[in-house]
Formats: C-alpha cells, structure tokens, sequence
C-alpha cells in the first residue's frame, strides 16, 4: 500500500466521541517508550505525524489518523506509564477496555513489544485479555536494528516459547520492525491492505 495522505483527526478520552465514519480501524499500543510514535511515523512516511498527539496532555487518549482517506490508525495510550497517579492509570485503562470491547470498527490490533525485553506481565496480561475479548491482533516487535541480526529471531522465538509453554495454543502472529531502518513496514502495510479488503467485503 502506498501512502497518498495521513493527517490528524481527532483525540478523545471517550469511545462514544470517536469518528464515526464506517472505515476500519488499526489500534496500535503497547508500554511507553516501546517505539509507538516513531513506528507509526515510519509507516505513514511523516516525520511527525504521532508526535501531533504526543503533546503534553494528550499522550492519554484515543488519537484517529486517517490514512488514504479510507481507513483509520488509532493511536492508543502507553500502558504502563510510569508518572502518573493510580486512579489516572485506573481510569484511562478503563477506557482503554471500553475502547476495544465497543468499538465496532476496530479490525485488527498491532500490540507493540520492544524485541530486546523478555516478555512482560502487563504485555502477556493485556494480550490475554484481547484474547479472551476476541480481537485480533498481531504482535510487533520494535527496534530490532537494536539486536544483532541472529539475535532478534532467537529472542521472539523465547517470547513465543513462554506464550506457549503458559496458556497460548499458539504464539499470535508477529512482525519484526525496525523504525530506523523501516523493517517490517511495507509488510504490515500490505497486511492492513488484505484487512481493508475483507472489512469491505463484510460491510
Ligand atoms: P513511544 O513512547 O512508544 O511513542 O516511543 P518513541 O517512538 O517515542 O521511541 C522511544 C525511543 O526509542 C526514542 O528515543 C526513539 O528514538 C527510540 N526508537 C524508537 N523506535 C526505534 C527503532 O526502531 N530503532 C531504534 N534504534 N530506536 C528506536
């Protein structure tokens, strides 16, 4: 898929408050730092496009970019997030869940995970609970220039290990991504492109 258009659209603490075009939607989230904003910038080909959204005060909501003009990058909160308050963290999580378990357009999730950490509760826990809810979604694997080449596939294959050797059947399917390099981004882009279709043939 090639990239013609990506702009901002809107922020918004409140599923109820999101566009409600009937286009597919693409989340993407995963802990603070993980490499989001530079992810969705390397794959809309804007220099700045998540960081519109990552001005002070707006790191915690539902962000919407439409692309191409047909379909929707929802830019989620970091999960995580060191340096705010419990009952911030409570409650943008609470709508996190009511984000994903209304919202009718979400197609597909990207879930996004540093490739040189060992797996993480709150990652594993927040996959299971898109399991358990039904959403689909891939795992992404960021900042893999970061690893040696041997060493990224050896790391997501122990990822994937301890996923199955707990209660995953099998591992949810995964992309290797680099921003730096841009790995990874023309073959989630032509994932979105197969996703789009099968949205519009069931809409
Ligand atoms: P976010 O908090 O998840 O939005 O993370 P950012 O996109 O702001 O990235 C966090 C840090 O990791 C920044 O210093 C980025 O420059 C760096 N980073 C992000 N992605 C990559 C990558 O693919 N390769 C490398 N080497 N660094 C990255």
């Amino acid at each position: 898929m090639k990239i013609h258009s990506a702009r901002f659209v809107m922020s918004n603490s409140s599923v109820e408050h999101c566009p409600n075009q009937p286009l597919p939607e693409y989340a993407f989230i995963g802990r603070s730092n993980v490499g989001k904003s530079s992810l969705i910038n390397a794959l809309t080909r804007h220099n700045s496009l998540a960081k519109t959204s990552s001005r002070p005060g707006k790191t915690q909501l539902i962000n919407h970019f439409i692309i191409n003009e047909n379909w929707f990058l929802v830019d989620l909160p970091g999960y995580g997030y060191a340096r705010v308050s419990k009952s911030t963290k409570k409650e943008f999580q609470s709508y996190i869940r009511a984000y994903f378990t209304k919202r009718e357009q979400l197609f597909c999730a990207f879930v996004l995970i540093d490739s040189r950490h060992e797996p993480q509760p709150i990652d594993l826990e927040f996959m299971a609970w898109l399991a358990s809810k039904e959403i689909a979604f891939y795992m992404v694997f960021t900042k893999a220039d970061k690893l040696k080449k041997g060493a990224v596939q050896k790391k997501i294959d122990a990822y994937c290990k301890v996923m199955t050797d707990g209660a995953w059947e099998e591992h949810p399917p995964y992309f290797i991504t680099s921003s730096s390099s841009g790995l990874g981004c023309d073959e989630i882009l032509e994932e979105i492109d197969r996703l789009n279709e099968m949205f519009r043939a069931a809409h």
